[in-house]
């Protein structure tokens, strides 16, 4: 209480524990929770007394903070009796506005007879005198006969900045939309906030009129916030009690971790086994480091599911994003303003300031976002969402605001192939519908083909119908009655699908894996660097294509370290080394082989090193074979190329490559021809 007698003016708000209170008089505690405009002013009242012997009326905040936690809120509950009552809600902040200044204390002049007025100014609606009163020497004319000037210099102003927050994902049963609620903060509490940020806000609800001009009996609310207090811990939303820590440590031991880790992931999804030993993995994520010079390396594993349709892309998704703490699901598509990275918007919510408003990426903060159509993102997200990936930060710079937001999350994606589904005749990367700058940030790129194949049907359909038929057994009220069909034998036959590690407790698991640490032993670091080694010694001499590149190195050591946390395990053995090889090897089989070869521009630059030359000799063939007029014809070099070795439906594909980078043009159907600036080069 002396410090803020000392400090005012450069401190003005005095921090005072509900608990404190509570301890000094629970009747006091309980009344200023039910009766906070009262409690609160008695209180500032009382602080004003204390250092008003050196200035007039100064402007202090008392402030409570550490509400118990069983007080808390949700924003769904929020009714009609909570109004006027000191609430305490948690929650993610999705928008914030500008700091702008609000006047408190408003002075006027009246424009015939010069008498200065002075106005307290209340909530949001701009109060003017409405006559120049005879009562403390003023000329008693009204509105009619003369008008107010406002003053601004000797007026007072606030520092005021309205923000909306959000309910965390973690609270939301089943996919549910997150309610929101809009917040006013004044004075020194402005400016703090960002979007994304983890708070607990305190304050008092309170309600507004619906409808300007004609006034409505409905209300809307909003909380008038006098405490903000961050959430520090991203873990620390999962409780884990000491018996959890007792079978969590005696699950990590178990010899076939991995494969219940693994039969923990979506069971009702039929195999995908490495893709969803990949996804456990992403769980429990590398290391983030900060180096010594400041850099910040990401720890965060990035993954993308590119597929057919029906390959339960969409299905995996929402699961992880139930699954992961902090996990959120979104799709490219969506509607927000701010989309999947951040947008700064003056709108409604405003108030005629700018609003920053966080998007999927910024809200998953430490967490996990699950973005499905991913390849129908907007042009706006495409071009910010690398430095989230690669950076875990989103800047935006746009009218007055500039700001950086952190978005430290994994990112698992989902995307169709080009053509809506994979053409085997061609290439698996050219038909990927991502910019190669983008995928490169991936540190896993899985295919999901949906291709008939006899026996591979016949499992999924078995696998599938045994979902359904368990589902509709465990709706029975009374199986024992049914005679038609043994329940029992049903439910023991699919007992498969039981996760080996519920929900609940998996979500336990990966948020006290956490807590390590790991670092890489000799023999992790020496598999590691053979392997790279090896690899790109195949890459060497002038015929040959780059196989991997450091990105690879980058994404082995991340799965490595994950897989020493999935053990709880704070040493990277070979093993994990291992691990994270068979992972990285299999979807580079898939993705960036071409014919038998590792080719990591396949998936970089869209173009093989095999294609990269074919497409100089068609460029060369149309170069010498065109006529001035017509260009040349597709069959013409079609047969020409044969005897290059370059099969017809390649021919085509580089044409259509050519035309689409613009350096052929199409002079009559079926003909082509170099545009001019490529025939002057
Ligand atoms: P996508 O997003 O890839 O187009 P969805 O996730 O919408 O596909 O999946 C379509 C449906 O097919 C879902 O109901 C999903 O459960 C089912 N399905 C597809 N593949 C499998 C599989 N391997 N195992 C079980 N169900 C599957
Ligand atoms: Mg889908």
């Amino acid at each position: 209480m002396t410090a803020i007698a000392d400090l005012y003016p450069d401190v003005r708000s005095i921090y005072v524990s509900f608990s404190d209170v509570d301890r000094f008089d629970p009747d006091l505690a309980n009344y200023t929770l039910q009766n906070p405009t009262q409690s609160l002013r008695s209180a500032e009242d009382a602080l004003k007394h204390m250092i008003s012997h050196a200035l007039t009326n100064p402007f202090v905040h008392f402030r409570i903070k550490d509400l118990p936690r069983d007080s808390r809120i949700e924003i769904r509950k929020l009714r009609a009796k909570h109004l006027g009552s000191f609430v305490s809600i948690e929650g993610l902040v999705r928008k914030a506005t500008e700091v702008r200044p609000r006047v408190t204390i408003a002075e006027f002049e009246c424009v015939r007879c010069g008498h200065r007025i002075v106005i307290e100014q209340e909530g949001m609606q701009f109060h003017e005198p409405l006559e120049c009163s005879k009562d403390d020497g003023g000329c008693g004319r009204g509105t009619g006969s003369t008008k107010f000037r406002l003053l601004t210099d000797p007026s007072k102003f606030v520092d005021t900045q309205k923000i909306e927050i959000q309910e965390p994902p973690e609270g939301l049963r089943g996919g549910s939309q997150p309610e929101r609620l809009a917040g006013y903060i004044e004075d020194d509490l402005s400016g703090k906030i960002s979007p994304g940020d983890r708070v607990i806000i305190n304050g008092i609800l309170r309600s507004q009129q619906k409808g300007t001009q004609v006034k409505s009996t409905l209300f809307e609310i909003h909380l008038d916030i006098n405490a903000i207090e961050f959430e520090e811990k991203e873990y620390e939303e999962v409780l884990i009690t000491p018996e959890d820590e007792l079978r969590i440590r005696e699950f990590g031991e178990a010899p076939d971790l991995f494969e219940r880790i693994i039969a923990s992931i979506s069971p009702t999804i039929y195999g995908y086994d490495q893709e969803k030993e990949a996804l456990s993995l992403q769980l429990f994520g590398g290391v983030n480091k900060t180096m010594d010079d400041g850099t910040r390396i990401r720890g965060d594993i990035h993954i993308a599911l590119i597929g057919d349709p029906g390959t339960a892309k969409s299905q995996i998704l929402r699961y992880m994003a139930m699954l992961a703490p902090r996990g959120i699901y979104t799709s490219g598509k969506s509607s927000s303003a701010a989309g999947l990275t951040a947008a700064a918007v003056k709108d409604e919510f405003g108030e005629g300031r700018w609003t920053l408003e966080a998007g999927a990426l910024v809200l998953a903060d430490k967490g996990l976002a699950c973005i499905d159509e991913l390849d129908k993102m907007t042009d706006q997200d495409r071009s910010s969402i690398h430095e989230s990936l690669e950076q875990g930060t989103i800047s935006v710079a746009k009218a007055g605001i500039t700001a950086t937001l952190q978005s430290r999350c994994a990112v698992l994606g989902a995307a169709n192939p080009k053509y809506g589904r994979f053409d085997d005749a061609q290439p698996i990367a050219d038909q990927i519908n991502l910019p190669p700058t983008l995928l490169s940030r991936f540190d896993a790129i899985f295919t999901m083909s949906d291709k008939p194949d006899a026996e591979k049907d016949r499992s999924l359909a078995v696998h599938l119908l045994r979902v359904h038929r368990r589902g509709e057994v465990k709706l029975q009220e009374s199986p024992e009655s049914i005679t038609a069909v043994d329940t029992r034998e049903i439910l023991r036959d699919s007992a498969g699908l039981i996760p080996a590690m519920d929900r609940e407790f998996l979500r336990k698991y990966v948020a006290y894996s956490k807590r390590i640490i790991p670092i890489m032993s000799d023999e992790a670091m020496r598999t590691l660097e053979n392997y790279y080694v090896s690899i790109r010694k195949m890459g060497e001499g002038e015929q040959s294509s780059v196989p991997i590149t450091p990105r690879q190195l980058e994404a082995l050591i991340r799965l490595s370290e994950a897989s020493a946390r999935a053990r709880l395990n704070q040493i990277v053995s070979s093993e994990d080394a291992a691990r994270a090889i068979k992972i990285v090897e299999y979807y580079l089989n898939k993705v960036a082989s071409d014919s038998g070869k590792l080719d990591i521009d396949l998936i970089y630059t869209g173009t093989s090193r095999s294609q990269r030359e074919q497409i100089y000799v068609v460029r060369n063939m149309i170069q010498q074979m065109s006529d001035e007029k017509r260009g040349v014809s597709e069959e013409a070099l079609i047969q020409r190329a044969s005897s290059e070795n370059i099969p017809d439906d390649r021919v085509r594909a580089l044409l259509k490559r050519l035309s689409e980078s613009g350096e052929v043009y199409r002079p009559q159907p079926g003909f082509y021809r170099l545009t001019s600036e490529e025939r002057a080069r």
